[in-house]
């Protein structure tokens, strides 16, 4: 697929995870995020620095395994890379036939008023809403962080109750000894602090 040589700028990438949406995911951490929420779990993903610049199928060459239903994007912020994200999302669907669920700290309304935002919300099954806010924070939430995000059920594909998931949390730990701690709630391998939507922890064993 042509892509018009647009690259994304990535934090990292899970190949494959249970928590962060419906059923085995591929979950994609943009790099960059402006939008500064007090106790983000992710304070790695905010600079807008160069992490790894990847072409958006080179992501699916490296990264997608045989059992995955879908890609979940979080970050960072996904609509400050929107024709990467586009992209991303338009491969996942028509080339991978894969699910896409997108998280923004961006509220829907907003996101629809900015020209290059809207293709591609066009390529998204559910979009999840809204800066984490500390004062709105509930544990119980599926798949969020705070009460003011919000679901966004764009086709038929998923319904809320998808989003139960079998855990709140889920360490990863890699060939290279790398550990990753994500889902949406802290566990015992970092110090205490409070959780935001998406979470990704990496260090090294
Ligand atoms: S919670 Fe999300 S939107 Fe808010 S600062 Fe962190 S990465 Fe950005």
């Amino acid at each position: 697929m042509d892509t018009d040589g647009v690259f994304i700028n990535i934090h990292s990438i899970i190949p494959s995870s249970g928590v962060n949406g419906p059923g085995s995911r591929m979950v994609v951490f943009f790099q960059g995020c402006s939008h500064n929420c007090p106790d983000c779990f992710n304070p790695d993903t905010h600079p807008f620095k160069d992490a790894r610049l990847y072409l958006p199928e080179e992501i699916f060459k490296e990264h997608l395994q045989e059992d995955i239903k879908g890609i979940t994007v979080s970050g960072g912020e996904p609509f400050h890379q929107a024709a990467g994200l586009f992209y991303l999302l338009k491969i996942a669907k028509e080339v991978y036939g894969l699910t896409t669920v997108v998280y923004t700290g961006f509220e829907y309304d907003k996101l629809t008023a900015i020209p290059q935002c809207r293709p591609g919300l066009g390529y998204i099954d559910v979009l999840i809403d809204g800066r984490f806010e500390k004062s709105k924070k509930e544990p119980t939430l599926l798949a969020r962080g705070s009460t003011n995000q919000r679901f966004y059920f764009f086709t038929n594909r998923y319904k809320e109750g998808d989003f139960y998931m079998p855990a709140k949390a889920e360490i990863i730990i890699g060939r290279d000894g790398t550990i990753t701690e994500t889902g949406f709630s802290r566990v015992a391998l970092t110090e205490p602090n409070e959780n935001c939507k998406m979470q990704s922890v990496k260090r090294k064993a």
